[in-house]
């Protein structure tokens, strides 16, 4: 079965699941509604899976794309979250995903803030989370161990490190996607591959434990879909087809850079945040050169927005902690862009539970909740974590499946990569870069570059292949020229003129 999506599937998949009966209906194609498709799919199952937007809409693509192992989850004593993220960790990038997940270094910074004391206690907390990825079969050569550098060599990886005072760094490694967004569409892309209808813009109005209610936004029109299963993951807004659900979401805020905004940055920096104990922002650069700085963590109140904005109180308190540890601080108008996401956090003594006061405090670990009238529920967690709730959800769902496949099952793009490759195509599409490369040269006027170093050819391919159906979707989500306002708008006729060119 072909992994490509495309318009010309979505109106074949929405016509042919009007009829019938679906074994499992997944709703929400998050990372881990998609999961649970692919999860359902290769289990056997015939499956359809809607979202209301696109793949990875919600807080899927706003995440910071650590694949982490769980340390600070060991810190609070949460071992069996900490267990769980170190194999799924090492499951990604040993089999499912290595075109797109791969192991980073990370400097955290030995200032005056750090005393040698502290610095003993996070060494010994690296050794640690070390410890797990061994017992958990990922070799170091996947993910090398941790060290202590030089001021020297520390300033060599981060130049924009305020070397006055500077006594060395401690080195991590944990992994990274590439691009969160990228990783839902490779996952939705197997699922489909396995025979699963993956159809966007078709929101659920209303769910029960035999199918649900579906309007199609491109048309208006309403249908049901019926299914012998329905596993609700539509993350923070879960509680609004299930109301038994309680969430606490918590925003998290990220900052924009522009490539080259911290000099020649060759590591990812954990940077200590004035008055917390092992708590730290982060800053990540990206695959494209932009650098993000992250992250908040604050309750959230009122109503769930469909896009969260980072308020520029959250702007302001990030600027500010990284200036602590840069030569030259950065100013407001250095911010290229700045997004927000909701993590989708338990509340109560149920599932998740609840463990402190504050959001920061709130379990990360998943919740498996079965309504009465047999809606299966698959909420919390993370991105790294994705495969085993949706394992658990499918199992909880479907209980006489045969078992989950996923732990073996590469994802869309991994594989063999022809050699002599350019490494930015071999970067995004792994074992599928030949063929972008084969577009290319069969129409050469697509190699012109749009914005940040994307090319007309990756909006065609993800209009032909990966499922996007407007401008938003191949801005937004199959590529992340969006995340800088005025790139988005320089970028926006090339995007209109991709979706005309099938
Ligand atoms: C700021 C931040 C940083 C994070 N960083 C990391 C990290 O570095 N590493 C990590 O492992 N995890 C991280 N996480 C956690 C991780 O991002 C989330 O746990 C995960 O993305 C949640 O995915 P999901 O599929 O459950 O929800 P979502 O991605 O929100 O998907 C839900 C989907 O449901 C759809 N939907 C909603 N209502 C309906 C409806 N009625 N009908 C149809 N569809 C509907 C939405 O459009 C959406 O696409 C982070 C989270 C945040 C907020």
């Amino acid at each position: 079965m072909e992994s490509s999506l495309n318009a010309a599937r979505r109106a074949r998949e929405l016509d042919e699941v009007r009829t019938g009966v679906v074994d499992v209906l997944v709703v929400g194609l998050g990372v881990t509604g998609a999961g649970a498709a692919l999860d359902a799919a290769s289990r056997g199952l015939s499956v359809a899976a809607v979202d209301a937007y696109d793949l990875a809409f919600g807080t899927s693509r706003w995440s910071s794309k650590l694949v982490h192992g769980g340390l600070r989850y060991l810190a609070s004593g949460q071992v069996g979250v900490a267990w769980e993220s170190a194999v799924e960790r090492g499951v990604l990038l040993r089999r499912t995903a290595p075109h797109l997940v791969a192991a980073h270094p990370y400097l955290l910074p030995l200032t005056s803030d750090v005393g040698p004391g502290e610095a003993a206690t996070v060494m010994t907390g690296y050794r640690l989370g070390d410890a797990l990825r061994a017992a958990a079969g990922t070799p170091r050569s996947l993910l090398p161990g941790p060290s202590r550098l030089t001021a020297a060599r520390a300033l060599a990886l981060a130049p924009s490190l305020r070397p006055h005072g500077l006594r060395g760094a401690l080195l991590s490694w944990d992994g990274r996607v590439v691009d969160d967004a990228r990783l839902v569409v490779a996952i939705a892309r197997t699922a489909a591959a396995h025979g699963a209808r993956v159809l966007t813009r078709c929101r659920a109005l209303a769910l029960a434990g035999d199918g649900a209610r579906v309007r199609d936004e491109l048309t208006g029109a309403e249908f049901d879909i019926r299914a012998r299963a329905v596993v609700n993951a539509t993350g923070v807004w879960a509680g609004g087809l299930v109301p038994s659900v309680a969430l606490r979401p918590s925003r998290g805020t990220h900052l924009v850079l522009r490539p080259g905004a911290l000099g020649a940055l060759r590591a990812g920096l954990h940077v200590p945040i004035p008055g917390e104990r092992a708590r730290f922002a982060l800053v990540l650069p990206q695959a494209d050169g932009r650098i993000y700085v992250g992250l908040t963590d604050e309750p959230l109140d009122g109503a769930v927005p469909d896009v969260p904005e980072a308020p520029e109180s959250d702007v302001a308190f990030l600027l500010e902690v990284l200036g602590g540890v840069l030569d030259r601080p950065l100013g407001r108008d250095q911010v290229a862009g700045a997004f927000a996401g909701l993590r989708p956090l338990v509340d109560g003594p149920g599932g998740a539970g609840r463990v402190g006061g504050a959001t920061a405090d709130l379990s990360r670990r998943h919740a498996v909740l079965r309504s009465p009238d047999g809606v299966v529920t698959v909420v919390g967690g993370k991105l790294t974590t994705y495969r085993r709730m949706a394992e658990d959800a499918v199992g909880a769902a479907c209980p006489h499946a045969p078992a989950s496949r996923t732990a073996r099952l590469p994802l869309a793009g991994a594989g063999p990569v022809r050699p002599g490759l350019p490494r930015r195509l071999v970067l995004r599409y792994g074992a599928e870069a030949g063929a972008v490369l084969d577009l290319m040269r069969r129409e050469p006027e697509l190699a012109e570059p749009v914005a940040a170093g994307i090319t007309l050819a990756d909006l065609v391919w993800a209009v032909r292949h990966e499922g996007a159906l407007d401008a938003g979707d191949l801005l937004d989500r199959r590529t992340r020229i969006g995340l800088v306002a005025e790139d988005r708008a320089a970028a926006l006729p090339a995007a209109e003129a991709a979706l005309y060119r099938t």
